[in-house]
């Protein structure tokens, strides 16, 4: 009894007080409201990380440390070395987001920490969930029969797409060196990744002639899909990018998903950058054809500006996806009664998992849908008019942007180009307001703009255009 006493005694710091928690609270909130009123003068970029070593420097200990010195760490070893993902000034790779709401939807969450996994347990956390991902499936003219789930990002949930795709197309062990996927060779990483985790890394793997804007041409496919079945090949999947990482083009998804559907393929599209465009006019007409595709994948911790942590995965086949991912357990036996709504825990890898919905549903909710669906098409036009400013500057450029990506560089009179370039873009990143990075086209080093942030503005390109015009100047 003694000992439970002191245990406890002990434990129940777990539960600070009220005035423990405003403390910290306040602490917190006060540094977070100084980032976000600062965020437009914090650079974007911070090349030096030796600060980042404070971590390695201070182990976990039986004793607490005092919230000054915590706060000191988080702000000097955290938050100031590398790439600032927040600032409007990221106009590398794909962008994230982080708008202030979604935080406050994760506060919810994690202090009421209802579980999401299973409908029984969570009845709201899944319906709201649910409600997220049919609102998501009916953007892409899905029908209502289709199910998703939450993921935490784009490439687990290509892998899962990948994973319903074999299994429902019975692509077995021993069809597996006979199998046939198709892709383009600019299709994101995590799809070979996800390729390679499913056990389909035996597979043959085409990659599709491009067009000049770096999109699968859609007869060659055919040409190859017919070709590998006389051959005695299973031609199985195709996948298809709703904005490619690299130059933001979007494969003929229409075209694509007609001779996937004439040939039996599962066909994929993976829209983890592009895929909230379908908000957008301009998206809708770009991404037509969407509809035809077996599952898609989409990232609102992209496109929709949240803060890292929410990808989607939408199957149109309710059954393809539960019978790759459900299964049942003795201790589960409980929740079994409870199926008017389908539950996450049945649709994908994880159990428990982080009620990643709140921090969607939040900010929808409290902002309407309006002010996202103007920011993506202030993305769409600001990507254009940098398209046609730096070409007044002497740059050249790639393909006209589809979504809110740019490639151009840079052609000096006497340097290597592709040396050139390569400081430019250093240069712009010593400076730090903006961060921008570089892609290899046919076998050229070429700048990237990528316009995603909820936070990039017009002002924002102008800082680029004028660094990289005096850059440029006389060379
Ligand atoms: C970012 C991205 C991914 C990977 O998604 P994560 O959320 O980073 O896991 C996949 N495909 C495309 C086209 C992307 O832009």
């Amino acid at each position: 009894m003694k000992e439970l006493e002191e245990l406890e005694r002990e434990a129940r710091k777990l539960e600070p007080t009220a005035n423990e928690r405003r403390i910290v609270r306040e602490g917190v909130v006060n540094y977070t409201e100084r980032f976000i009123n600062e965020i437009e003068t914090i650079p974007a970029f911070e090349g030096e990380r030796k600060a980042s070593e404070v971590f390695l420097n201070s182990p976990v200990s039986e004793e607490p440390m005092a919230l000054p010195q915590i706060l000191n760490m988080l702000e000097k070893g955290l938050d100031e070395p590398g790439l600032n993902p927040a600032s409007g000034g990221h106009l590398g790779y794909i962008p994230g987001g982080g708008i202030y709401y979604s935080a406050l939807g994760d506060y919810w969450a994690d202090i009421t920490n209802r579980y999401a996994g299973i409908f029984f347990a969570g009845p709201g956390a899944v319906r709201m969930e649910n409600m997220l991902i049919q609102w998501t499936a009916e953007l892409a003219g899905y029908p209502k029969t289709a199910v998703g789930n939450l993921t935490s990002g784009g490439s687990i949930a290509n892998l899962s797409a990948i994973v319903t795709a074999r299994d429902s197309k019975k692509i077995t062990s021993d069809k597996i060196k006979k199998t046939v996927i198709y892709l383009s060779a600019e299709v994101h990483h995590c799809v070979f990744k996800a390729i390679r985790i499913a056990g389909l890394g035996e597979c043959i793997v085409r990659h599709l002639p491009l067009d000049d804007c770096y999109r699968i041409k859609p007869q060659e496919l055919e040409s190859l899909i017919s070709a590998d079945k006389q051959q005695g090949l299973i031609p199985f999947l195709v996948v298809a990018s709703a904005g490619t990482t690299d130059t933001g083009s979007v494969d003929p998804l229409h075209a694509i998903g007609e001779i996937a559907a004439k040939h039996k393929l599962w066909f994929h599209v993976d829209a983890a950058y592009g895929g909230y465009f379908l908000l957008t006019d301009h998206g809708k007409k770009v991404l037509k054809g969407i509809e035809l595709s077996d599952s898609f994948a989409i990232d609102p911790h992209k496109s929709l500006f949240l803060p890292y942590g929410l990808g989607m995965l939408i199957v149109k086949d309710k059954a393809a996806l539960y019978n790759s991912h459900y299964y049942q357990a003795n201790y589960m036996q409980d929740t079994l009664g409870a199926n008017e709504e389908v539950s996450p825990a049945d649709l994908s890898p994880e159990l428990t998992k982080h009620f990643r919905g709140l921090r969607l549903w939040l900010p929808l909710k409290l902002l309407g849908l309006k002010p996202f669906r103007a920011a993506l098409n202030e993305k769409l036009l600001l990507a254009r008019y940098f398209y046609g400013e730096i070409q007044k500057l002497g740059f050249e450029v790639g393909p006209y942007p589809e979504l809110s990506v740019v490639t151009y560089r840079y052609v000096p009179k006497s340097d290597d180009a592709n040396a050139f370039n390569k400081s430019l873009m250093e240069e712009v990143q010593k400076d730090g307001r903006v961060f921008i990075s570089s892609t290899m086209l046919d076998g050229k080093f070429m700048l990237r703009l990528a316009v995603l942030s909820f936070r990039t503005h017009k002002s924002t390109i102008d800082i680029l255009l004028e660094q990289l015009g005096s850059l440029t100047k006389g060379k």
